[in-house]
């Protein structure tokens, strides 16, 4: 098979395979096509993860930052030296363009790896001076080991947005992929070792959600962070919060992006396309919700229905192509479902609506117009290419509406009135908002939700303080005074 690794699971710096776990096959979704045959890992799998990590994490801890940000720094000139082989693998794993791999999901893990690299050599404690010469001074301690979590949508960049701020801290970490894009983690385990970090630093166990729930109940594990969605974060949250667990929960989100009648309107349509389509729709952040001022609606679903009819749909390795297929036959239902939803809702199909033939799981980019706020389309996270457009007539009307939800991931904002988009942006109830632009996750800033869309941040310097703890130590300098 064309993209079979060499073993299922990564551990403790080599492949190791255990044929008596469940099967796991990994699908082209271009072509339907069988690329590689995985193993679920068995308990002693997961058990040989668990232990590997922990006795591999008072070394690394133990080692200086600097070091330990040479080796992250080290492993993104790789990622970014294999930028090309590591894409074309992605693109089979996922089934996104690989126009869209070459400068997304590599690249985005080699920022991660690389910032963080930068940041291990100056994480520290501070020191506080108290009065009569006392002071107090903290530690920035690694937690242990890490368990990280992912969806299927971005699987280089979560192994890497998880692993790098983790690894940075001086914690170790357990990887567990989606079992629908299970190849690419690998990758990310063995360029770490390539670059130098010891092994059982950064491990990769394949499996379904048994094996995600086994790690995070394991009393070895510190803290688990979670891309996925709602409902199996209320599980991972509820299971770690038995041992008091550190959790990062980067989860699902229903996105409003506003679009007010002076808004630039080619911005707004390419706002909307980004915010909808890119990665056929399989974006958590995406501006699901498009709330157009009336005025210019008409105008703005024109010009959004012909740029649409420029996408260029097809085989995702050729770099033309712009749109491919859905991560799964499943996934692909799901939405085709929700379409049909909306149509039995009364909403108005305005572009797309078909699933197109073929072996593939490819389906139409797709727009409803006349969305109402209580549509089922309107309220659920679809995770596919399905935009809905609502009307509204006041910033007040719209910006209570845009609340309306029980998700608090992303919003975004498209108006050339500068006092009226921070006005809006500070009314937003969510984690990461925009103005004038959509669904951009530079490492440098933070991302995450807020309400039901997640606890916690990833990037930015924000990352380390969910990867890591204080110790305060109080140092007195006179004698101690008792009352007896
Ligand atoms: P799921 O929630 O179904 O799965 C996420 C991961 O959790 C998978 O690896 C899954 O394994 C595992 N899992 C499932 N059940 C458990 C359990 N009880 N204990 C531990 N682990 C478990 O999400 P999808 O993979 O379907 O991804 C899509 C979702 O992810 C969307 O809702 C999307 O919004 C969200 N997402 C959020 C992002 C963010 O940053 N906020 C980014 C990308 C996606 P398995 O797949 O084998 O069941």
């Amino acid at each position: 098979m064309k993209f079979q690794p060499k073993a299922s699971h990564f551990i403790n710096g080599e492949y190791v395979e255990d044929t008596n776990g469940a099967p796991i096959d990994v699908i082209y979704p271009a072509t339907g096509e069988v690329i590689a045959r995985l193993h679920s890992a068995t308990p002693e799998i997961v058990n040989q993860a668990l232990n590997s990590a922990k006795s591999a994490q008072a070394e690394w801890a133990a080692m200086s930052g600097t070091e330990r940000g040479r080796v992250l720094r080290r492993a993104a000139d790789i990622m970014r030296e294999r930028n090309h082989d590591l894409s074309v693998l992605e693109t089979h794993d996922t089934g996104k363009p690989l126009q869209e791999t070459l400068v997304a999901d590599a690249t985005s893990g080699a920022d991660a790896l690389e910032y963080f690299g930068g940041l291990a050599a100056s994480l520290t404690g501070e020191h506080i001076p108290l009065g009569g010469g006392d002071f107090v001074y903290t530690i920035r301690e690694a937690l242990g080991v890490c368990v990280g979590i992912g969806a299927w949508n971005y699987p280089t960049q979560i192994a890497c947005w998880k692993g790098a701020p983790a690894l940075a801290c001086g914690n170790t970490m357990i990887f567990k992929p989606s079992e629908t894009t299970p190849l690419s983690a690998l990758k990310v385990a063995e360029i770490l070792v390539e670059a130098g970090a010891p092994k059982g630093v950064y491990n990769v166990v394949q499996g379904y959600g048994d094996v995600g729930a086994s790690l995070v109940t394991d009393p070895r594990v510190a803290k688990v962070s979670l891309t996925g969605s709602v409902p199996t974060g209320r599980k991972v949250y509820a299971a770690a919060a038995a041992d008091m667990k550190h959790v990062t929960m980067e989860l699902g989100g229903k996105s409003p992006m506003i679009v007010f009648d002076d808004a630039d309107i080619e911005n707004a349509v390419s706002g909307a396309i980004l915010g909808n389509f890119y990665s056929s729709g399989q974006v958590c952040s995406n501006g699901t919700r498009v709330f157009v001022q009336k005025g210019i609606k008409e105008q703005f679903l024109a010009r959004l229905s012909q740029r649409l009819a420029t996408a260029k749909i097809g085989d995702p390795l050729d770099e033309e192509v712009n749109f491919g297929p859905m991560v799964s036959k499943n996934q692909m239902n799901i939405a085709l479902g929700y379409i049909e939803k909306g149509k039995a809702e009364g909403a108005r199909l305005v572009y797309g609506g078909e699933r197109i033939d073929g072996d593939g799981f490819y389906m139409q980019p797709t727009v409803f117009a006349d969305v109402t706020d209580d549509m089922t389309i309107a309220r659920e996270e679809i995770f596919g290419p399905v935009m809905s457009v609502l009307d509204f007539d006041t910033e007040e009307e719209v910006m209570a509406r845009a609340n309306d939800t029980e998700f608090g991931l992303a919003a975004g904002v498209f108006t050339k009135d500068v006092m009226r988009a921070h006005r809006i942006v500070a009314g937003f109830e969510a984690g990461t908002c925009y103005i004038n632009t959509y669904n951009l996750a530079p490492v440098e800033a933070p991302f995450g939700g807020s309400k039901m869309s997640g606890v916690g941040r990833e990037n930015s310097k924000l990352a380390i303080n969910h990867f890591s703890e204080m110790k305060t130590v109080y140092v007195s300098m006179n004698d101690v005074e008792a009352p007896y």
